[in-house]
């Protein structure tokens, strides 16, 4: 079988022909996104796998349709960029649910303290042989509380990690995992609740109609003064320009964002020459207390492999058995009221 794999990066490619080349998969790289000016280099392949800022959507299904590409291979969680309803019937979509909860939960608390502990201040200081301190004064994060939205399985990852540190958590998910409420430390409560008492908010909950935008000038204002956000999950989660205005009148503490809204235009990519024209995200970028990674939170040796193990084997389950436990699948409701990856 042959798929073309579009947004290749170098770290992707040797895990990918290695367990493609033990199942008889054979991958060839594109290193330009999957959209409508260039689904027409998958005529030939038996089907194409796609990354998150690849652009599945009807032009694209019904493109990919006509030359009789029938498989959609998403080496990523989050399936918000296909058009879900219309590739019912027509095309075979799997993902890969679960790589490292571990990558991004600890990515997501790397960040936490590279803000809060101003380390990334302070490394740019003792490299111009600058100790001072002034400025550098930090939080504890023992004994404060942290709002995470979505307990999934980054989120319980994320919890454990923040318990670890000695803080309280207040937890909000649609679909409540059982156990995880102790009554104490951890407790489930209602979205206001959460942006009222958190000192810090996390999110990892999926992006769907419900969570777009669930940090917006209205949460914002009624979360606590200084409230440093999370976002390692997706970016439209945020709106960034609510958020931009919450860092300017000084309500936000701090912000670390792994994602952004409009991220599909530059993330992955080196634009360090170029003049960013995206003023939201260089304003942002510009603030002291705002940190951005470019969509790396799962970038690990463990996730990669286990990405490139998961999407090689969903590969073979269709091409095989017709079936496969990672297939998303419009009917049955789960990209309309998505229950954690459970689609059947
Ligand atoms: P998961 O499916 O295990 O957990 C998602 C949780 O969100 C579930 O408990 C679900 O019930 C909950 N949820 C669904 N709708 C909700 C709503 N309206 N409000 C609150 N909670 C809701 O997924 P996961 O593996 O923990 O991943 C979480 C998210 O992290 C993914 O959706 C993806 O967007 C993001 N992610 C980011 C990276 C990265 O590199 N930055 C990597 C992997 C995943």
């Amino acid at each position: 079988m042959r798929f073309a794999f579009f947004d290749a990066k170098p770290y992707d490619k040797p895990f990918f022909e290695k367990y493609g080349s033990k199942n008889g998969v054979e991958f060839k790289f594109f290193e330009t996104k999957l959209n409508s000016d260039t689904v027409e280099l998958a005529k030939g392949f038996d089907g194409v796998c796609v990354f998150v800022n690849d652009t599945v959507d009807a032009e694209v299904i019904d493109s990919l349709r006509e030359m009789g590409v029938n498989i959609v291979a998403l080496r990523c969680a989050g399936f918000n960029n296909v058009d879900m309803k219309h590739a019912f019937g027509k095309l075979h979509v799997v993902r890969v649910p679960a790589y490292s909860p571990y990558a991004v939960a600890e990515h997501t608390m790397a960040l936490l303290l590279t803000s809060v502990r101003r380390i990334h201040k302070s490394y740019i200081r003792t490299r111009d042989f600058n100790f001072s301190l002034s400025g550098l004064t930090g939080f504890d994060l023992h004994g404060k509380t942290v709002g995470v939205i979505g307990t999934g399985k980054i989120g319980r990852v994320f919890i454990d990690i923040c318990r670890g540190f000695g803080m309280k958590v207040l937890a909000y998910d649609k679909y409540p995992a059982e156990g995880l409420d102790n009554g104490d430390t951890i407790r489930y409560v209602g979205l206001d609740e959460l942006f009222e008492n958190s000192n810090i908010i996390s999110l990892h909950c999926p992006l769907t109609d419900d969570t777009y935008h669930i940090i917006n000038e209205d949460s914002l204002a009624k979360c606590k003064q200084g409230v440093v956000i999370l976002n390692t999950s997706r970016g439209s989660l945020v709106d960034a320009e609510a958020l931009l205005a919450g860092i300017k009148s000084r309500k936000v503490g701090a912000a670390c964002l792994d994602v952004y809204e409009e991220e599909s235009d530059f993330f992955f990519e080196d634009y360090s020459g170029h003049i960013m024209e995206d003023d939201t995200l260089a304003r942002l970028i510009s603030m002291p207390n705002v940190i951005v990674s470019s969509h790396q939170a799962f970038l690990t040796e463990e996730a990669l492999e286990n990405i490139a193990e998961t999407t090689v084997r969903n590969i073979v389950d269709i091409a095989q058995k017709k079936q496969c436990a990672n297939e998303l699948c419009y009917r049955c409701g789960n990209t309309e009221d998505y229950k954690g990856g459970k689609c059947f």
